[in-house]
């Protein structure tokens, strides 16, 4: 069997995402649930539902397996769930299926940036500046030129070419040094 394309495994999960509240008109990560660039959303209520499967080839999300293949899984809609980098990463090899989409139900996106940026103001001694870093992660213009400091292009694909939080945290570091 060939690996399944992104639209033939969202067409064979579309009713677990609809209970789920997902919305098929705008691809995300199934487990984090991440919003994805704008431009992957299908912006087309006439759209049919042939168009909507079609739309999830484009968004930059990872085939992952359930059941590992090393376990015996295969290559099948029904074993592979779509998945941003980050969270297929962290993706548990399993044999059990109920273990994988246990942990998947357990995925927060707010509460891992949230973990992400603990860990960055450990790493760069601002863990007693954590209320002078909340103001300038809140202030949008500021986040703005330090997004497009580093390289960034927002528009870009969310291949691998993502932003590091690290990269943010230095010019954070930068312009507190500088407010002192
Ligand atoms: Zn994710």
């Amino acid at each position: 069997m060939t690996m399944p394309t992104k639209a033939q495994i969202f067409e064979h999960w579309m009713d677990w995402l609809d209970k789920r509240g997902f919305d098929w008109g705008e691809p995300c990560c199934w487990a984090c649930k991440r919003d994805l660039d704008d431009k992957y959303d299908l912006n087309k209520p006439s759209a049919t539902r042939e168009e909507i499967i079609k739309n999830w080839e484009r968004a930059p999300l990872q085939r992952c397996h359930i059941i590992a293949r090393q376990f015996g899984g295969e290559d099948t809609p029904d074993n592979l769930f779509l998945m941003c980098k980050s969270c297929h990463d962290r993706a548990p090899n399993t044999k059990s299926r109920e273990a994988f989409l246990d942990w998947v139900e357990r995925q927060d996106y707010t509460a891992l940036v949230q973990e992400d940026i603990m860990r960055e103001l450990r790493n760069f001694d601002l863990l007693d500046r954590i209320d002078d870093v909340n103001e300038m992660l809140a202030d949008k213009e500021l986040m703005k030129r330090f997004f497009s400091n580093s390289g960034f292009h927002m528009n870009q694909a969310r291949g691998g070419a993502e932003i590091t939080l690290s990269s943010i945290f230095v010019q954070i570091a930068e312009e507190l040094k500088r407010r002192k």
